[in-house]
């Protein structure tokens, strides 16, 4: 499943192909699943708009769509809309010409005026297409924008363990399994510790780990930008190196005591039971 990096990786690769190009026009599927607005409301927003900018909020790729220079000669202004996309856990948006194969479980096909197609394919399904026109926001923290007292504050006099409260989309977004376990180990605070029992010295080494790991994955993902917006999409892409994520029975990293795996809330979370307390 693509989490934060991932989806910053792909919003950015996206946004060096597309911005500038117009949509010409949108086929959608059958399947019911991936819109999350009505058909032709998606079809009205997107068709003849131009790609202003393409950019990540939490784990959405946000689209903004502008007049096309033709368009707007002729129409009165529309309202500027945004394309939102959530990948879910297989989505993944390919641009791709026209003549190449098109792949099993595409949902949508927006045909460009460069001659490309952006395609979005996901076979799961879970991922999730939209338009918004009043702007779209988050609902939690942009965790690589929040300070350090508004993420102190998310904690305060919360029961749930620090690993949860990590992934609650509500309180941080776009913060997901890998990356709240690399953060804590990084951090060296259990994952089931309580949220609320966190001291403000331990809160301020998450805030700077959770930072330091999401700008890491980044930084390790950009070098393959083009290669994810192929045709084929799934080339390799992270060489960011997990300590503990994956890791279960492998010795830790620093002490080499085994890295141990639990279960909270239904998520797997890896720890060192030495490093971290
Ligand atoms: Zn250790």
């Amino acid at each position: 499943m693509p989490e934060l990096p991932e989806v910053e990786t792909i919003a950015r690769g996206l946004a060096q192909n597309l911005t500038g190009d117009v949509i010409e026009s949108v086929w959608l599927g059958s399947k019911p699943e991936p819109l999350k607005s009505r058909p032709g409301e998606i079809v009205r927003a997107l068709e003849q708009a131009r790609i202003a900018g393409v950019r990540r909020v939490g784990k959405h790729i946000v689209v903004d769509l502008g007049l096309s220079p033709l368009a707007s000669r002729h129409k009165k202004p529309k309202q500027r809309a945004q394309w939102i996309v959530h990948l879910g856990m297989t989505g993944r948006l390919l641009i791709a010409n026209p003549g190449h194969e098109l792949p099993k479980h595409t949902h949508a096909i927006l045909r460009l005026r460069s001659g490309r197609e952006l395609r979005f394919v996901d076979p799961r399904r879970f991922g999730r297409l939209a338009v918004v026109r009043h702007g779209f926001a988050a609902p939690g923290a942009e965790p690589l924008e929040v300070s350090f007292d508004s993420f102190a504050g998310l904690f305060h006099k919360r029961k749930t363990p620090i690993k949860s409260a990590l992934l609650n989309q509500g309180l941080l977004s776009g913060v997901g399994n890998i990356y709240a376990d690399e953060a804590l180990f990084r951090a060296g605070i259990r994952p089931r510790r309580r949220a609320a029992s966190l001291t403000r010295s331990e809160l301020k080494r998450l805030y700077d780990a959770l930072k330091e790991v999401l700008r890491e994955a980044i930084a390790a993902g950009g070098s393959s930008v083009s290669d994810y917006v192929d045709s084929n999409g799934d080339a390799g892409f992270f060489q960011f190196q997990h300590r503990v994520y994956g890791r279960e029975g492998e010795p830790c990293l620093v002490c080499k005591t085994p890295v141990k795996r639990i279960v909270i809330s239904g998520r797997s979370a890896h720890y060192c039971p030495n490093c971290q307390k």
